[in-house]
Protein backbone atom coordinates (compact mmCIF):
# COMPACT_ATOMS: atom_id res chain seq x y z
CA UNK A 1 0.00 0.00 0.00
CA UNK A 2 1.02 3.52 -0.20
CA UNK A 3 1.92 5.90 1.97
CA UNK A 4 -1.78 6.43 3.57
CA UNK A 5 -2.16 9.72 5.60
CA UNK A 6 -5.08 10.95 7.60
CA UNK A 7 -8.71 9.64 7.92
CA UNK A 8 -9.72 7.04 5.98
CA UNK A 9 -12.47 9.25 4.60
CA UNK A 10 -10.78 12.75 4.13
CA UNK A 11 -7.83 11.54 2.43
CA UNK A 12 -5.51 8.99 1.04
CA UNK A 13 -2.09 9.77 -0.74
CA UNK A 14 0.02 6.64 -2.93
CA UNK A 15 3.55 7.94 -4.04
CA UNK A 16 3.90 7.17 -7.62
CA UNK A 17 6.99 6.36 -9.98
CA UNK A 18 5.81 9.09 -12.70
CA UNK A 19 2.33 11.16 -14.05
CA UNK A 20 1.87 12.68 -17.32
CA UNK A 21 -1.30 13.82 -19.17
CA UNK A 22 -1.57 12.07 -22.60
CA UNK A 23 -3.09 14.89 -24.40
CA UNK A 24 0.22 17.59 -23.99
CA UNK A 25 3.66 16.82 -23.40
CA UNK A 26 3.51 17.52 -19.04
CA UNK A 27 5.21 15.48 -17.28
CA UNK A 28 6.33 14.82 -13.53
CA UNK A 29 9.01 12.20 -12.04
CA UNK A 30 9.93 11.18 -8.85
CA UNK A 31 13.46 12.06 -9.53
CA UNK A 32 13.71 14.85 -7.45
CA UNK A 33 11.00 14.97 -5.21
CA UNK A 34 8.10 12.55 -4.68
CA UNK A 35 4.59 12.64 -6.92
CA UNK A 36 1.78 11.65 -5.22
CA UNK A 37 -1.47 10.91 -6.17
CA UNK A 38 -4.63 11.98 -3.06
CA UNK A 39 -7.73 10.58 -3.01
CA UNK A 40 -9.54 13.44 -1.10
CA UNK A 41 -13.14 14.62 -0.37
CA UNK A 42 -12.51 17.53 1.59
CA UNK A 43 -14.63 20.33 -0.55
CA UNK A 44 -17.21 17.79 -0.66
CA UNK A 45 -16.53 16.19 -3.92
CA UNK A 46 -14.34 12.96 -4.22
CA UNK A 47 -11.05 14.02 -6.52
CA UNK A 48 -7.97 12.34 -7.31
CA UNK A 49 -5.29 15.24 -7.71
CA UNK A 50 -1.31 15.28 -7.90
CA UNK A 51 1.26 16.95 -6.25
CA UNK A 52 4.91 17.08 -6.04
CA UNK A 53 6.20 18.44 -2.64
CA UNK A 54 3.86 21.09 -1.48
CA UNK A 55 2.58 21.98 -5.13
CA UNK A 56 0.01 20.72 -6.59
CA UNK A 57 0.15 19.79 -10.30
CA UNK A 58 -2.35 21.74 -12.37
CA UNK A 59 -4.23 20.11 -15.25
CA UNK A 60 -4.39 16.88 -13.80
CA UNK A 61 -7.05 16.99 -11.83
CA UNK A 62 -9.53 14.07 -12.14
CA UNK A 63 -13.26 13.88 -11.11
CA UNK A 64 -13.70 10.37 -9.49
CA UNK A 65 -17.34 10.41 -10.80
CA UNK A 66 -17.19 11.14 -14.60
CA UNK A 67 -13.44 8.84 -14.85
CA UNK A 68 -12.53 5.69 -15.16
CA UNK A 69 -9.18 3.65 -14.62
CA UNK A 70 -7.27 1.22 -17.16
CA UNK A 71 -4.90 -1.03 -16.42
CA UNK A 72 -2.40 -0.89 -19.19
CA UNK A 73 0.54 -3.25 -17.50
CA UNK A 74 1.77 -4.16 -14.74
CA UNK A 75 3.56 -0.43 -13.82
CA UNK A 76 1.39 1.32 -16.33
CA UNK A 77 -2.38 2.54 -15.71
CA UNK A 78 -4.40 5.59 -18.09
CA UNK A 79 -7.38 7.15 -15.78
CA UNK A 80 -9.41 8.75 -18.56
CA UNK A 81 -12.33 11.04 -17.44
CA UNK A 82 -14.05 14.55 -19.10
CA UNK A 83 -12.74 17.51 -19.14
CA UNK A 84 -12.75 19.53 -16.23
CA UNK A 85 -12.81 22.58 -18.18
CA UNK A 86 -16.84 23.20 -17.95
CA UNK A 87 -17.05 26.40 -19.99
CA UNK A 88 -16.12 24.59 -22.91
CA UNK A 89 -19.23 24.01 -25.31
CA UNK A 90 -18.12 20.55 -26.50
CA UNK A 91 -16.52 17.69 -24.25
CA UNK A 92 -13.88 15.75 -24.75
CA UNK A 93 -12.12 13.30 -22.61
CA UNK A 94 -8.60 13.46 -21.27
CA UNK A 95 -6.04 10.78 -19.62
CA UNK A 96 -3.45 11.18 -17.23
CA UNK A 97 -0.95 8.06 -17.80
CA UNK A 98 0.30 6.74 -14.11
CA UNK A 99 3.33 4.67 -13.56
CA UNK A 100 3.53 2.95 -10.67
CA UNK A 101 6.76 2.23 -8.30
CA UNK A 102 5.49 -1.64 -7.82
CA UNK A 103 2.87 -3.93 -8.95
CA UNK A 104 1.40 -4.06 -5.33
CA UNK A 105 1.00 -0.03 -4.95
CA UNK A 106 -0.44 -0.58 -8.87
CA UNK A 107 -2.86 -3.06 -7.49
CA UNK A 108 -3.83 -0.89 -4.54
CA UNK A 109 -4.06 1.86 -6.20
CA UNK A 110 -6.94 0.67 -8.37
CA UNK A 111 -8.57 -0.71 -5.03
CA UNK A 112 -8.43 2.85 -3.95
CA UNK A 113 -9.79 4.08 -6.99
CA UNK A 114 -12.88 2.16 -7.23
CA UNK A 115 -13.98 2.80 -3.23
CA UNK A 116 -13.66 6.27 -3.72
CA UNK A 117 -15.52 6.28 -7.17
CA UNK A 118 -18.06 4.80 -5.60
CA UNK A 119 -18.36 6.98 -2.70
CA UNK A 120 -18.19 9.79 -5.13
CA UNK A 121 -21.42 8.73 -6.23
CA UNK A 122 -22.60 9.16 -2.74
CA UNK A 123 -23.57 12.92 -1.29
CA UNK A 124 -21.91 14.32 1.43
CA UNK A 125 -22.98 14.99 4.81
CA UNK A 126 -22.60 17.91 7.22
CA UNK A 127 -21.06 15.73 9.17
CA UNK A 128 -18.25 14.20 6.94
CA UNK A 129 -19.77 10.99 6.22
CA UNK A 130 -20.71 9.98 2.27
CA UNK A 131 -24.19 8.31 2.20
CA UNK A 132 -24.07 6.52 -1.08
CA UNK A 133 -26.83 6.69 -3.52
CA UNK A 134 -29.01 3.50 -2.78
CA UNK A 135 -28.79 0.87 -5.95
CA UNK A 136 -31.31 -2.01 -6.75
CA UNK A 137 -29.99 -4.35 -4.82
CA UNK A 138 -28.99 -1.94 -1.10
CA UNK A 139 -32.93 -1.01 -1.47
CA UNK A 140 -34.31 -4.65 -1.52
CA UNK A 141 -31.65 -6.15 1.18
CA UNK A 142 -31.18 -5.70 4.42
CA UNK A 143 -27.20 -4.01 4.84
CA UNK A 144 -26.45 -6.62 8.47
CA UNK A 145 -27.76 -9.47 5.61
CA UNK A 146 -25.47 -8.25 2.78
CA UNK A 147 -22.74 -7.77 5.06
CA UNK A 148 -23.04 -11.62 6.49
CA UNK A 149 -23.11 -12.52 2.84
CA UNK A 150 -20.58 -10.66 1.26
CA UNK A 151 -17.99 -11.55 4.32
CA UNK A 152 -18.83 -15.52 4.04
CA UNK A 153 -17.87 -14.92 0.14
CA UNK A 154 -14.91 -12.77 0.93
CA UNK A 155 -12.88 -15.84 2.31
CA UNK A 156 -11.00 -18.64 0.76
CA UNK A 157 -11.80 -20.95 2.34
CA UNK A 158 -15.66 -20.69 0.73
CA UNK A 159 -14.31 -20.37 -2.52
CA UNK A 160 -12.58 -23.47 -2.56
CA UNK A 161 -15.51 -25.24 -1.26
CA UNK A 162 -17.22 -24.02 -4.42
CA UNK A 163 -14.07 -25.24 -6.64
CA UNK A 164 -13.70 -28.71 -4.89
CA UNK A 165 -17.14 -28.98 -5.96
CA UNK A 166 -15.82 -31.02 -9.48
CA UNK A 167 -19.32 -31.92 -11.31
CA UNK A 168 -19.58 -28.20 -10.80
CA UNK A 169 -16.51 -26.86 -11.54
CA UNK A 170 -16.02 -29.42 -13.96
CA UNK A 171 -19.15 -29.10 -15.53
CA UNK A 172 -18.85 -25.27 -16.09
CA UNK A 173 -15.30 -26.03 -17.85
CA UNK A 174 -16.90 -28.48 -20.00
CA UNK A 175 -19.72 -26.31 -20.98
CA UNK A 176 -17.66 -23.16 -21.20
CA UNK A 177 -14.90 -25.08 -22.96
CA UNK A 178 -16.85 -27.46 -25.87
CA UNK A 179 -18.40 -24.14 -27.01
CA UNK A 180 -15.06 -22.27 -27.20
CA UNK A 181 -17.16 -20.76 -30.01
CA UNK A 182 -19.26 -18.66 -28.44
CA UNK A 183 -16.20 -16.59 -26.08
CA UNK A 184 -13.62 -16.83 -28.99
CA UNK A 185 -12.97 -13.27 -29.88
CA UNK A 186 -15.86 -12.06 -27.66
CA UNK A 187 -16.28 -9.45 -24.53
CA UNK A 188 -17.39 -11.63 -21.12
CA UNK A 189 -18.95 -10.73 -17.88
CA UNK A 190 -18.40 -12.90 -14.65
CA UNK A 191 -21.36 -12.12 -12.57
CA UNK A 192 -20.17 -12.43 -9.18
CA UNK A 193 -16.51 -13.61 -10.29
CA UNK A 194 -15.54 -15.30 -6.56
CA UNK A 195 -12.65 -16.56 -6.87
CA UNK A 196 -12.35 -15.81 -11.00
CA UNK A 197 -11.87 -19.15 -12.04
CA UNK A 198 -14.86 -18.74 -14.26
CA UNK A 199 -13.07 -15.50 -16.33
CA UNK A 200 -9.97 -17.51 -16.58
CA UNK A 201 -12.28 -20.53 -18.17
CA UNK A 202 -13.38 -17.74 -20.24
CA UNK A 203 -9.94 -16.27 -21.17
CA UNK A 204 -9.01 -20.18 -22.04
CA UNK A 205 -11.45 -20.69 -24.04
CA UNK A 206 -10.19 -17.53 -25.97
CA UNK A 207 -12.49 -14.08 -24.80
CA UNK A 208 -11.30 -10.87 -26.49
CA UNK A 209 -12.07 -9.26 -22.73
CA UNK A 210 -13.41 -10.62 -19.66
CA UNK A 211 -14.88 -7.88 -16.90
CA UNK A 212 -14.85 -9.82 -13.63
CA UNK A 213 -17.34 -8.45 -11.15
CA UNK A 214 -17.08 -9.40 -7.90
CA UNK A 215 -18.37 -7.33 -4.44
CA UNK A 216 -16.45 -9.01 -1.26
CA UNK A 217 -12.94 -9.20 -0.65
CA UNK A 218 -12.46 -11.79 -2.89
CA UNK A 219 -11.99 -9.25 -5.76
CA UNK A 220 -8.60 -8.56 -4.29
CA UNK A 221 -7.63 -11.89 -3.83
CA UNK A 222 -9.44 -12.73 -7.55
CA UNK A 223 -6.89 -10.10 -8.92
CA UNK A 224 -4.24 -11.78 -7.12
CA UNK A 225 -4.71 -15.33 -8.79
CA UNK A 226 -5.32 -13.49 -12.35
CA UNK A 227 -2.28 -11.75 -12.35
CA UNK A 228 -0.74 -15.11 -11.22
CA UNK A 229 -1.91 -16.38 -14.57
CA UNK A 230 -0.23 -13.48 -16.61
CA UNK A 231 -1.19 -15.18 -20.40
CA UNK A 232 -5.01 -15.45 -19.48
CA UNK A 233 -4.59 -12.12 -17.01
CA UNK A 234 -3.97 -9.81 -19.22
CA UNK A 235 -7.08 -10.37 -20.77
CA UNK A 236 -9.28 -9.80 -17.39
CA UNK A 237 -10.54 -6.82 -15.61
CA UNK A 238 -11.28 -7.54 -11.99
CA UNK A 239 -13.77 -4.43 -10.29
CA UNK A 240 -14.38 -5.17 -7.15
CA UNK A 241 -18.18 -3.65 -6.66
CA UNK A 242 -21.99 -5.16 -6.86
CA UNK A 243 -23.35 -5.71 -10.39
CA UNK A 244 -25.90 -3.79 -9.57
CA UNK A 245 -23.63 -0.90 -9.02
CA UNK A 246 -20.28 -1.20 -11.38
CA UNK A 247 -19.86 0.61 -14.53
CA UNK A 248 -18.02 -1.00 -17.35
CA UNK A 249 -16.01 0.77 -19.94
CA UNK A 250 -18.19 -1.94 -23.03
CA UNK A 251 -20.91 -3.81 -23.51
CA UNK A 252 -20.98 -7.81 -23.31
CA UNK A 253 -21.52 -10.32 -26.07
CA UNK A 254 -21.80 -13.26 -23.72
CA UNK A 255 -22.48 -13.51 -19.15
CA UNK A 256 -21.05 -16.38 -17.52
CA UNK A 257 -22.06 -16.66 -14.10
CA UNK A 258 -22.78 -19.23 -10.89
CA UNK A 259 -25.58 -17.56 -9.08
CA UNK A 260 -27.62 -20.56 -7.92
CA UNK A 261 -28.42 -21.39 -4.35
CA UNK A 262 -30.21 -23.91 -2.22
CA UNK A 263 -33.28 -24.75 -4.25
CA UNK A 264 -31.72 -22.49 -7.08
CA UNK A 265 -33.01 -19.09 -5.70
CA UNK A 266 -31.67 -18.71 -2.42
CA UNK A 267 -28.65 -15.92 -1.76
CA UNK A 268 -31.37 -13.98 -4.30
CA UNK A 269 -27.89 -13.71 -6.99
CA UNK A 270 -30.42 -14.82 -10.14
CA UNK A 271 -32.12 -11.21 -9.46
CA UNK A 272 -28.15 -10.12 -9.52
CA UNK A 273 -27.92 -12.08 -12.67
CA UNK A 274 -30.83 -10.78 -14.38
CA UNK A 275 -29.25 -7.09 -13.34
CA UNK A 276 -26.25 -7.94 -15.31
CA UNK A 277 -28.05 -8.76 -18.42
CA UNK A 278 -30.29 -5.90 -18.51
CA UNK A 279 -27.32 -3.89 -17.80
CA UNK A 280 -24.48 -5.02 -19.22
CA UNK A 281 -25.51 -7.63 -22.33
CA UNK A 282 -26.03 -6.45 -26.12
CA UNK A 283 -29.45 -7.47 -27.16
CA UNK A 284 -30.00 -10.54 -27.99
CA UNK A 285 -26.57 -11.83 -26.43
CA UNK A 286 -26.00 -15.37 -24.42
CA UNK A 287 -26.16 -15.96 -20.93
CA UNK A 288 -24.08 -19.47 -19.74
CA UNK A 289 -26.50 -20.73 -17.84
CA UNK A 290 -29.50 -19.77 -20.22
CA UNK A 291 -32.41 -21.62 -17.93
CA UNK A 292 -32.90 -23.05 -14.47
CA UNK A 293 -35.61 -25.66 -13.94
CA UNK A 294 -37.05 -26.43 -10.07
CA UNK A 295 -37.37 -29.81 -9.82
CA UNK A 296 -40.32 -31.40 -6.77
CA UNK A 297 -41.73 -34.73 -6.00
CA UNK A 298 -43.49 -35.85 -3.10
CA UNK A 299 -41.79 -38.06 -0.72
CA UNK A 300 -41.51 -40.41 2.14
CA UNK A 301 -39.43 -40.83 4.68
CA UNK A 302 -39.74 -41.72 8.27
CA UNK A 303 -36.68 -41.87 9.19
CA UNK A 304 -36.57 -38.35 9.07
CA UNK A 305 -39.66 -37.25 9.97
CA UNK A 306 -39.26 -39.28 13.48
CA UNK A 307 -36.11 -37.42 13.51
CA UNK A 308 -37.30 -33.83 13.30
CA UNK A 309 -40.25 -34.77 15.54
CA UNK A 310 -37.89 -35.87 18.38
CA UNK A 311 -35.67 -32.59 18.26
CA UNK A 312 -38.64 -31.09 19.74
CA UNK A 313 -38.82 -33.54 22.49
CA UNK A 314 -36.59 -31.95 24.64
CA UNK A 315 -39.19 -29.79 25.61
CA UNK A 316 -41.62 -32.08 26.68
CA UNK A 317 -39.51 -32.08 29.95
CA UNK A 318 -41.77 -31.11 33.18
CA UNK A 319 -38.55 -31.06 35.55
CA UNK A 320 -35.92 -29.75 33.78
CA UNK A 321 -33.53 -28.11 37.06
CA UNK A 322 -37.15 -27.61 38.48
CA UNK A 323 -38.45 -26.43 35.55
CA UNK A 324 -41.67 -27.78 33.18
CA UNK A 325 -40.11 -26.95 29.78
CA UNK A 326 -43.55 -28.01 28.14
CA UNK A 327 -44.96 -24.72 27.20
CA UNK A 328 -42.30 -24.00 24.78
CA UNK A 329 -43.08 -28.04 23.05
CA UNK A 330 -45.27 -26.26 20.48
CA UNK A 331 -42.73 -23.77 19.45
CA UNK A 332 -40.09 -25.44 19.13
CA UNK A 333 -41.95 -28.31 17.15
CA UNK A 334 -42.99 -26.06 14.97
CA UNK A 335 -39.24 -24.46 14.57
CA UNK A 336 -37.87 -27.80 13.61
CA UNK A 337 -40.65 -28.18 10.76
CA UNK A 338 -39.93 -24.77 9.59
CA UNK A 339 -36.01 -25.61 8.38
CA UNK A 340 -35.72 -27.07 5.34
CA UNK A 341 -33.73 -30.17 5.45
CA UNK A 342 -30.52 -30.15 3.04
CA UNK A 343 -28.59 -33.66 1.99
CA UNK A 344 -28.68 -36.26 -0.29
CA UNK A 345 -30.89 -39.21 -0.07
CA UNK A 346 -32.02 -42.06 -2.14
CA UNK A 347 -34.27 -40.98 -5.17
CA UNK A 348 -36.34 -44.05 -4.72
CA UNK A 349 -37.76 -41.95 -1.46
CA UNK A 350 -39.90 -40.19 -4.34
CA UNK A 351 -43.27 -41.45 -4.23
CA UNK A 352 -44.24 -39.93 -7.66
CA UNK A 353 -42.85 -38.79 -11.33
CA UNK A 354 -41.15 -35.41 -10.71
CA UNK A 355 -42.71 -32.07 -12.08
CA UNK A 356 -40.39 -28.76 -12.99
CA UNK A 357 -40.96 -25.00 -12.92
CA UNK A 358 -38.59 -23.65 -15.51
CA UNK A 359 -37.03 -19.83 -15.68
CA UNK A 360 -36.03 -18.83 -18.87
CA UNK A 361 -32.75 -16.31 -17.72
CA UNK A 362 -33.00 -14.57 -21.05
CA UNK A 363 -36.35 -13.81 -20.52
CA UNK A 364 -37.37 -13.24 -16.98
CA UNK A 365 -38.01 -10.20 -15.35
CA UNK A 366 -36.36 -9.49 -12.31
CA UNK A 367 -39.23 -9.18 -10.35
CA UNK A 368 -40.74 -12.21 -11.47
CA UNK A 369 -37.90 -13.63 -8.36
CA UNK A 370 -39.81 -11.68 -5.98
CA UNK A 371 -42.60 -13.77 -5.54
CA UNK A 372 -42.67 -17.70 -7.03
CA UNK A 373 -45.91 -19.57 -7.05
CA UNK A 374 -45.87 -23.03 -8.27
CA UNK A 375 -49.27 -25.39 -8.35
CA UNK A 376 -48.24 -28.40 -8.36
CA UNK A 377 -50.19 -31.74 -9.20
CA UNK A 378 -48.63 -35.24 -9.04
CA UNK A 379 -49.65 -39.11 -9.40
CA UNK A 380 -48.78 -41.14 -6.19
CA UNK A 381 -47.14 -44.31 -8.11
CA UNK A 382 -47.24 -45.87 -4.27
CA UNK A 383 -49.48 -46.53 -1.61
CA UNK A 384 -47.26 -44.79 1.25
CA UNK A 385 -47.46 -41.83 3.79
CA UNK A 386 -46.12 -38.58 1.70
CA UNK A 387 -43.60 -36.63 4.22
CA UNK A 388 -43.38 -33.65 2.51
CA UNK A 389 -41.81 -32.28 -0.76
CA UNK A 390 -38.56 -32.62 -2.26
CA UNK A 391 -36.90 -30.25 -4.53
CA UNK A 392 -33.72 -30.21 -6.50
CA UNK A 393 -32.47 -27.90 -9.44
CA UNK A 394 -30.51 -27.66 -12.54
CA UNK A 395 -29.43 -25.11 -15.29
CA UNK A 396 -28.65 -25.15 -18.71
CA UNK A 397 -25.35 -23.98 -21.07
CA UNK A 398 -27.38 -23.83 -24.50
CA UNK A 399 -24.02 -23.57 -26.60
CA UNK A 400 -23.94 -23.45 -30.26
CA UNK A 401 -20.54 -25.49 -30.84
CA UNK A 402 -21.08 -25.17 -34.74
CA UNK A 403 -23.08 -23.07 -36.80
CA UNK A 404 -25.42 -25.65 -37.27
CA UNK A 405 -25.65 -27.69 -34.05
CA UNK A 406 -25.31 -26.68 -30.29
CA UNK A 407 -23.75 -28.13 -27.66
CA UNK A 408 -26.01 -28.13 -24.80
CA UNK A 409 -24.82 -29.29 -21.49
CA UNK A 410 -27.02 -29.27 -18.25
CA UNK A 411 -25.57 -29.17 -14.11
CA UNK A 412 -28.02 -30.90 -12.71
CA UNK A 413 -28.39 -31.44 -8.57
CA UNK A 414 -30.99 -34.27 -8.90
CA UNK A 415 -31.17 -36.85 -6.36
CA UNK A 416 -28.99 -40.36 -7.45
CA UNK A 417 -27.13 -37.99 -9.92
CA UNK A 418 -23.16 -37.09 -8.72
CA UNK A 419 -23.88 -34.92 -5.50
CA UNK A 420 -22.98 -31.59 -5.49
CA UNK A 421 -22.60 -28.86 -2.70
CA UNK A 422 -25.48 -28.16 -3.02
CA UNK A 423 -26.98 -31.81 -2.35
CA UNK A 424 -30.97 -31.32 -2.53
CA UNK A 425 -33.70 -29.99 -0.13
CA UNK A 426 -36.78 -31.54 1.30
CA UNK A 427 -39.66 -29.31 3.18
CA UNK A 428 -40.94 -31.51 5.46
CA UNK A 429 -44.65 -31.65 6.53
CA UNK A 430 -45.32 -31.55 10.22
CA UNK A 431 -48.85 -33.80 9.24
CA UNK A 432 -47.95 -36.24 6.75
CA UNK A 433 -50.53 -37.22 4.42
CA UNK A 434 -51.40 -41.03 3.29
CA UNK A 435 -52.07 -41.93 -0.51
CA UNK A 436 -52.52 -44.61 -2.37
CA UNK A 437 -51.10 -45.53 -5.52
CA UNK A 438 -52.69 -43.40 -8.58
CA UNK A 439 -54.14 -41.15 -6.10
CA UNK A 440 -53.86 -37.74 -7.34
CA UNK A 441 -51.60 -35.74 -4.72
CA UNK A 442 -52.13 -31.41 -5.44
CA UNK A 443 -50.93 -28.02 -3.63
CA UNK A 444 -49.09 -25.51 -4.39
CA UNK A 445 -45.14 -24.33 -3.65
CA UNK A 446 -45.52 -20.55 -2.87
CA UNK A 447 -42.34 -18.30 -2.30
CA UNK A 448 -41.79 -14.91 -1.16
CA UNK A 449 -38.75 -13.33 -1.34
CA UNK A 450 -37.53 -11.69 2.06
CA UNK A 451 -34.81 -8.85 2.62
CA UNK A 452 -32.51 -11.26 4.42
CA UNK A 453 -31.61 -12.90 0.89
CA UNK A 454 -33.65 -15.93 1.02
CA UNK A 455 -37.41 -17.03 0.48
CA UNK A 456 -40.33 -17.76 2.96
CA UNK A 457 -42.07 -20.61 1.40
CA UNK A 458 -45.68 -22.06 2.18
CA UNK A 459 -46.17 -25.26 1.13
CA UNK A 460 -49.31 -27.43 0.86
CA UNK A 461 -50.44 -30.57 -0.03
CA UNK A 462 -53.73 -32.44 -0.94
CA UNK A 463 -54.73 -35.75 -1.24
CA UNK A 464 -57.58 -36.29 -3.54
CA UNK A 465 -60.53 -38.15 -3.06
CA UNK A 466 -59.64 -42.20 -4.11
CA UNK A 467 -62.05 -45.15 -5.33
CA UNK A 468 -65.69 -44.81 -4.82
CA UNK A 469 -67.03 -41.18 -5.28
CA UNK A 470 -63.70 -40.11 -6.90
CA UNK A 471 -65.53 -38.52 -9.11
CA UNK A 472 -67.03 -35.75 -6.96
CA UNK A 473 -63.09 -35.11 -6.50
CA UNK A 474 -63.12 -33.82 -3.17
CA UNK A 475 -59.97 -33.31 -0.99
CA UNK A 476 -59.76 -35.78 1.91
CA UNK A 477 -56.52 -34.62 3.80
CA UNK A 478 -54.39 -31.18 3.62
CA UNK A 479 -51.59 -30.63 4.96
CA UNK A 480 -49.27 -26.76 4.96
CA UNK A 481 -46.22 -25.65 5.80
CA UNK A 482 -44.18 -22.19 6.38
CA UNK A 483 -40.68 -22.77 5.87
CA UNK A 484 -37.46 -20.59 6.14
CA UNK A 485 -35.28 -21.04 3.13
CA UNK A 486 -32.93 -18.63 4.97
CA UNK A 487 -32.58 -21.37 7.93
CA UNK A 488 -31.84 -24.99 6.70
CA UNK A 489 -30.99 -28.04 8.45
CA UNK A 490 -28.12 -29.39 7.18
CA UNK A 491 -28.15 -33.38 7.54
CA UNK A 492 -25.53 -34.21 5.71
CA UNK A 493 -22.84 -35.41 8.66
CA UNK A 494 -25.40 -37.56 9.91
CA UNK A 495 -25.82 -41.44 9.93
CA UNK A 496 -27.20 -42.02 6.60
CA UNK A 497 -30.19 -44.43 7.16
CA UNK A 498 -30.22 -45.32 3.33
CA UNK A 499 -28.32 -48.18 2.82
CA UNK A 500 -31.52 -50.32 3.94
CA UNK A 501 -33.94 -48.64 1.90
CA UNK A 502 -31.85 -49.36 -0.63
CA UNK A 503 -33.42 -52.77 -0.95
CA UNK A 504 -37.10 -51.15 0.14
CA UNK A 505 -39.69 -49.51 -1.59
CA UNK A 506 -40.58 -46.38 -0.19
CA UNK A 507 -44.36 -47.98 0.92
CA UNK A 508 -42.12 -50.96 2.86
CA UNK A 509 -40.30 -48.64 5.14
CA UNK A 510 -40.88 -48.71 8.67
CA UNK A 511 -44.15 -46.89 9.97
CA UNK A 512 -43.12 -44.77 12.53
CA UNK A 513 -46.58 -43.29 13.78
CA UNK A 514 -46.93 -39.52 14.58
CA UNK A 515 -44.67 -38.28 17.24
CA UNK A 516 -46.74 -34.89 19.11
CA UNK A 517 -47.19 -35.15 23.03
CA UNK A 518 -49.37 -38.38 23.11
CA UNK A 519 -46.46 -40.91 22.35
CA UNK A 520 -43.45 -38.97 24.19
CA UNK A 521 -45.27 -38.45 27.63
CA UNK A 522 -44.24 -41.71 29.30
CA UNK A 523 -40.50 -41.14 27.80
CA UNK A 524 -38.14 -40.60 30.92
CA UNK A 525 -35.18 -38.47 30.28
CA UNK A 526 -32.39 -40.99 29.39
CA UNK A 527 -34.94 -42.24 26.58
CA UNK A 528 -35.30 -38.43 25.63
CA UNK A 529 -31.40 -38.09 25.24
CA UNK A 530 -31.17 -41.13 23.35
CA UNK A 531 -33.39 -39.90 20.98
CA UNK A 532 -31.40 -36.54 20.75
CA UNK A 533 -29.47 -36.10 17.30
CA UNK A 534 -26.15 -35.26 17.18
CA UNK A 535 -25.70 -31.29 16.59
CA UNK A 536 -25.48 -29.81 13.39
CA UNK A 537 -22.33 -28.83 11.70
CA UNK A 538 -21.47 -24.88 11.11
CA UNK A 539 -21.90 -22.93 8.23
CA UNK A 540 -22.31 -25.69 5.62
CA UNK A 541 -23.53 -23.16 3.41
N1 LIG B 1 -18.04 -17.42 -9.96
C1 LIG B 1 -17.35 -18.00 -8.83
C2 LIG B 1 -18.03 -17.67 -7.50
C3 LIG B 1 -19.49 -18.09 -7.39
S1 LIG B 1 -20.21 -17.72 -5.81
C4 LIG B 1 -17.28 -19.50 -9.03
O1 LIG B 1 -18.02 -20.01 -9.85
O2 LIG B 1 -16.50 -20.16 -8.36
C5 LIG B 1 -21.04 -16.22 -6.12
C6 LIG B 1 -20.12 -14.99 -6.02
O3 LIG B 1 -20.88 -13.87 -6.45
C7 LIG B 1 -19.65 -14.67 -4.62
O4 LIG B 1 -18.25 -14.51 -4.60
C8 LIG B 1 -20.36 -13.39 -4.25
O5 LIG B 1 -19.61 -12.52 -3.42
C9 LIG B 1 -20.61 -12.77 -5.61
N2 LIG B 1 -21.81 -11.90 -5.66
C10 LIG B 1 -23.05 -12.20 -5.21
N3 LIG B 1 -23.90 -11.19 -5.46
C11 LIG B 1 -23.18 -10.24 -6.10
C12 LIG B 1 -23.50 -8.95 -6.62
N4 LIG B 1 -24.74 -8.47 -6.52
N5 LIG B 1 -22.52 -8.24 -7.20
C13 LIG B 1 -21.25 -8.73 -7.29
N6 LIG B 1 -20.88 -9.93 -6.80
C14 LIG B 1 -21.83 -10.68 -6.22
Amino acid sequence: MGDSTGHKHKHLEFTLAAVSELSSSSSVSSSSTPVIARFSADDGVAALRFHQGSEFIDGFNVDLGTSQLFKLGPLQSLCVSESADTNKEKSYSRGVSIRFRNEEESRDFHSAFEQWQMESKGTHLPNGDISVSKSKFDNKIEPSSAKMYFHYYGQLLHQQNMLQDYVRTGTYYAAVIENRVDFTGRVVVDVGAGSGILSLFAAQAGAKHVYAVEASEMADYARKLITGNPTLGQRITVIKGKVEEAELPEKADILISEPMGTLLVNERMLESYIIARDRFLVPNGKMFPSTGRIHMAPFSDEYLFVEIANKALFWQQQNYYGVDLTPLYGSAFQGYFSQPVVDAFDPRLLVCPPMCHVLNFNEIKEEDLYEIDIPLKFTASVGTRVHGLACWFDVLFNGSCFIDSTVQRWLTTAPGAPTTHWYQIRCVLSQPIYVMAGQEITGQLHMIAHNAQSYTIYLTLSAKMWGPGAEQGGIIQTSSCKLDLKEPYYRMSQPQPYTMAQDQQPHQLLQAEDIPPIHTEDLDLEELELLQQPSEPLGAQ
